[in-house]
């Protein structure tokens, strides 16, 4: 089986952002600038924004952390997120969930500019994207996209079957196979009888959220399998998927693990359409 690295393929493609910044930087005087909004205290998000922040400057682009109080009210997020819109300086803007409860994330899905939703998940991104018109794509199902090009994996003609339909990753993931050629089947948790669907697949994508839910049983012989899930939950508190991973050997004809396989791509594409964003905008 052939282990599709997403560690690998996304230390190639940062480094090939690195050429693409530097020029940027030359052109511009100043390097593409993401700009990520954390509101309170919540303890992974702190890690995350701080991991994204260290990517960003690792190769070479500029991050600022706008840190709110818990207490922020909608009002003061609103106005913090108009003023990174407006201001020149910023080229892709992020807000890390989830949120305190008193504050509505679909607010802040409406009003992050399209021009600077690094992300690709504000309503009007997804609604360019699902047109077919897209600034940029959404992070995740992207990635997912990128792995399988390196790894000359076409899609056209295949089965595949999408388990989940998030708008984060179910739903863009199926809209990407499908204009990659795919035939695509999108399941959820109102599906009846799963297998029957994964195990026709010449292509699996898992994003259902449910730690090990699918083994070997579930996929045909020679299927791709590609894991988005992410669980703290594993055999002894390890970090695992929503697939079986070690079932998989000499079954599957690839597979994603995790960690070490979707995960790191998410990231590496907000680089990406961080600078892409800047890039356009310069242009523009
Ligand atoms: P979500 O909870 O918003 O959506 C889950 C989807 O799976 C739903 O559409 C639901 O209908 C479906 N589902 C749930 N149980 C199911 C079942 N038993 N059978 C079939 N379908 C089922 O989750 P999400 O935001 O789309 O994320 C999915 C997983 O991907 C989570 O584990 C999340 O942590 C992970 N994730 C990973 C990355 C990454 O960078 N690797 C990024 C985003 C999400």
């Amino acid at each position: 089986m052939l282990v599709l690295d997403g560690k690998e393929v996304s230390n190639q493609v940062r480094s090939s952002l690195v050429p693409r910044i530097a020029a940027f930087k030359t052109k511009n005087g100043r390097a593409p600038h993401l700009a990520v909004i954390i509101v309170g205290e919540d303890a992974a998000s702190q890690v995350y924004v701080r991991n994204k922040k260290a990517s960003c400057e690792k190769i070479g682009m500029t991050s600022t952390i706008h840190a709110l109080r818990t207490d922020t009210t909608q009002e003061e997020l609103t106005e913090m997120i108009q003023t990174l819109n407006n201001d020149a300086d910023v080229d892709g803007i992020l807000v890390q969930f989830p949120l305190p409860k008193h504050l509505s994330s679909d607010e802040v899905l409406k009003t992050v500019s399209p021009l600077k939703d690094a992300d690709g998940l504000t309503y009007s991104s997804l609604g360019y994207f699902f047109a077919g018109s897209p600034l940029v794509k959404p992070c995740t199902p992207q990635g997912v996209m990128t792995i399988l090009k390196h790894y000359n994996i076409n899609v056209e003609g295949m089965n595949a079957v999408v388990v989940g339909r998030s708008n984060i990753v179910g739903k863009p993931m199926a809209m990407l196979l499908s204009e990659a050629n795919a035939t695509v089947t999108i399941c959820h948790s109102k599906t009846k009888n799963l297998s029957q669907f994964t195990r026709n697949a010449d292509l699996v994508v898992v994003a259902a959220g449910k730690a090990q839910l699918l083994g070997k049983e579930d996929f045909k012989k020679d299927a791709i399998v590609v894991d988005v899930g992410m669980h703290g939950s594993g055999q002894g508190g390890k970090l695992c998927g929503d697939v079986r991973f070690s079932e998989l050997q000499g079954w599957a004809k690839a597979a994603t693990p995790v960690p070490g396989g979707v995960g790191p791509m998410t990231i590496t594409t907000l680089l990406e359409n961080t600078c892409l964003l800047a890039e356009k905008r310069a242009n523009s």
